[in-house]
């Protein structure tokens, strides 16, 4: 094995993967790199099943190794909303400042012990023998009294990451990718990633 498909083209996860998987020795591309365009309709009802809906699309037109993840928020006080819908939540196109003023004028006056939420994030792997292989991982927190923190994308802002005392929008990108939810599925999935990669080598 010495390539796999991530199915995303957003860069800046691909910084991320590709320096979390750096020890596989295995060639790392995006949609782009590998020069496919399509249209998937993430239409699964967990991050998994939307997960697993990319990677196994991705794999059938390419029979090759191909990785795929979904993520989102999950707010307890709103029935872990805005959870796989994240991306859509009030609008694809509405500033995340104004997802998160909502969020928190939805919570306000809620007391600290009801404002738990987490990130969540779901891998999932799909080979060319048909086999599924998924992980998760989430980073624990609670929705803050108001945004804080200039670093980071979407909700980082609004969740408070209480043993550290600051928001993820107030971690530098390591200190993030450390504790995150992406970061940990991924190193998940690194430790099968290892097994499937022996094996195949074995038989070349
Ligand atoms: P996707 O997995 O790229 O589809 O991301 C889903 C959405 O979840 C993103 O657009 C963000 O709104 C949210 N999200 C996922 N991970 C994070 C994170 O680490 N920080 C802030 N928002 C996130």
């Amino acid at each position: 094995m010495d390539r796999i498909i991530f199915a995303t083209t957003n860069q800046g996860k691909m910084k991320e993967i590709k320096s979390i998987l750096a020890d596989l020795d295995v060639e790392i591309l995006s949609l782009k790199d590998a020069g496919i365009d399509v249209d998937i309709v993430e239409d699964g009802n967990t991050f998994e099943e939307n997960a697993i809906i990319k990677a196994k699309t991705i794999m059938e037109l390419t029979k090759e190794v191909v990785l795929a993840d979904d993520s989102g928020l999950e707010v307890d006080y709103l029935n872990k909303e805005p959870g796989i819908y994240s991306a859509r939540y009030l609008g694809e196109d509405t500033p995340y400042s104004e997802k998160n003023r909502i969020i928190l004028e939805r919570l306000q006056g809620v007391e600290k012990s009801k404002r738990t939420a987490r990130f969540v994030c779901a891998i999932a792997a799909a080979f060319p023998s048909g086999e599924i292989v998924t992980t998760r991982a989430t980073i624990e927190g609670i929705i803050a009294d108001e945004p804080r923190g200039d670093n980071g994308f979407g909700y980082d802002p609004i969740v408070l990451v209480e043993e550290l005392g600051k928001t993820t929008a107030e971690l530098s990108m390591e200190e993030k990718n450390k504790i995150s939810h992406r970061g940990k599925a991924l190193e998940e999935m690194k430790k099968n990633l290892k097994k499937f990669k022996k094996n195949v080598d074995k038989q070349i």
